[in-house]
């Protein structure tokens, strides 16, 4: 019998966590470890016990909610996400990839289908970063890419911190943060991007996530004034960061159609429209999901500063801001998404992630591959982020057929 997924419960799931933390313009605010996140978190664990599971909750008050295999000494496929919100959030991002997992366990519930691996849904703390920075703490501390310490000290705007919020909400688990064995990970998410509503396909097979590398890029020139000084006996650092600006533009399209190059923020000083400029800093922002082809964009972002610099008699330096290393997911978890897709005859694209997610850091330790479906306009991290019921259903089923795979073997 091929098992389907309940497409209404789990919209009507969504709906109802929805509440907590709704905003009037529709979205969501259930920032992390706050009274609203306690609400979404006793929500989905009541729901997880009434088909059975089991609760485990670590020292960064990430939950491990289980169900059981035929064979518990085996390394279980985990599922799972986040709960908690940008102050301005959606419904979807994150709380869709924790009830999607519950929806699959419901199904196994309700079939009396028994697996031999045990099956966890988990949720991770504080992926937004919204309320503690950085993001992801909570699966970064499980893999051991922060220490436990440094993950607990973490404190708000008001200053407490994640170690007494998870206390005061009655998070603070005692299982030890840390990777245990994993036969594979899955994380469905919607796409936060408009890949693939552009190209009308209801699934993505992420096989990565992007590389990213952040840079200030420091130029320093000499204030003059804007009327008498002749364009050539000029020090201008404007004039370098137009010419590295169109470079690096170019260097995007050299390393098309993956690569990202975007200036978010650009500032000069002193700041007066008939003086030069003496001071720029551009941000700099290069991505790519090979980690190669990143590197190389990274030694020619270099290349170009210095030359242009030179050219244009200014001086520079390249402030390293952020390095997060491109991640290819595991072959055998993408493999069993791709089969699974496959076998609803839905359409779908391989693609990468654009954005970083929990899964970046559970694939540092564990087998691990993600699923994405289509939102609307590509929008998230907005109140008006929004999905259809059906693109919900597919990502549900397709999930539900990768975990079988790899949880039946
Ligand atoms: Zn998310």
């Amino acid at each position: 019998m091929k098992l389907k997924i309940n497409g209404e419960r789990l919209w009507s799931s969504l709906m109802e966590m929805a509440k907590i933390g709704a905003t009037e313009k529709g979205g969501c605010n259930r920032q992390a470890l706050t009274d609203l996140d306690k609400q979404g978190r006793d929500l989905f664990v009541k729901w997880c016990q009434e088909i059975g599971c089991e609760r485990r909750i670590d020292q960064m008050g990430n939950i491990f909610m289980r169900r059981k295999g035929t064979d518990n000494t085996l390394p279980p496929v985990l599922m799972g996400s986040h709960l908690d919100t940008q102050p301005t959030g959606g419904k979807f991002d994150g709380v869709y990839g924790v009830l999607a997992g519950l929806e699959v366990l419901r199904t196994l519930d309700e079939t009396d289908t028994h697996t031999l691996h045990p099956i966890e849904v988990a949720v991770w703390t504080n992926e937004e970063g919204a309320r503690f920075s950085p993001a992801m703490i909570g699966s970064g501390v499980w893999s051991g890419d922060f220490s436990l310490e440094y993950g607990l000290q973490r404190t708000d705007k008001g200053g407490a911190t994640i170690a007494q919020e998870l206390e005061r909400i009655g998070y603070a688990g005692e299982c030890p943060c840390e990777p245990f064995p994993i036969k594979a990970a899955f994380e469905l998410h919607i796409e936060q991007g408009p890949i693939l509503e552009s190209l009308n396909k209801p699934i993505g097979v992420v096989k990565g996530v992007q590389g990213m590398r952040w840079y200030d890029l420091v130029i320093h020139g000499q204030p003059v004034h804007a009327g008498p000084t002749p364009m050539e006996q000029r020090h201008d650092p404007v004039k370098a960061a137009a010419r590295i600006i169109q470079q690096l533009y170019s260097l995007a399209d050299e390393f098309a159609p993956q690569a990202r190059a975007t200036f978010g923020d650009i500032n000069v000083s002193p700041g007066s429209r008939n003086t030069v400029p003496e001071k720029l800093t551009l941000t700099v922002d290069l991505r790519h999901p090979n980690q190669e082809m990143l590197k190389q964009m990274d030694e020619k972002f270099r290349q170009i500063s210095s030359s242009v610099c030179a050219e244009c008699s200014v001086q520079f330096e390249i402030l390293d801001e952020w390095d997060s290393p491109a991640v290819e997911f595991n072959k055998h978890c993408i493999d069993a998404v791709r089969a699974s897709v496959a076998a609803t005859g839905l359409a779908y694209e391989e693609m990468f992630s654009g954005a970083g997610h929990d899964s970046v850091y559970v694939s540092r330790v564990a087998p691990t591959s993600m699923i994405f479906i289509p939102c609307e306009n590509g929008i998230s991290h907005n109140e008006a982020e929004n999905v259809t019921p059906e693109d919900i259903t597919s990502g549900c089923q397709v999930l539900l057929g990768a975990v079988l795979t790899l949880a039946t073997q």
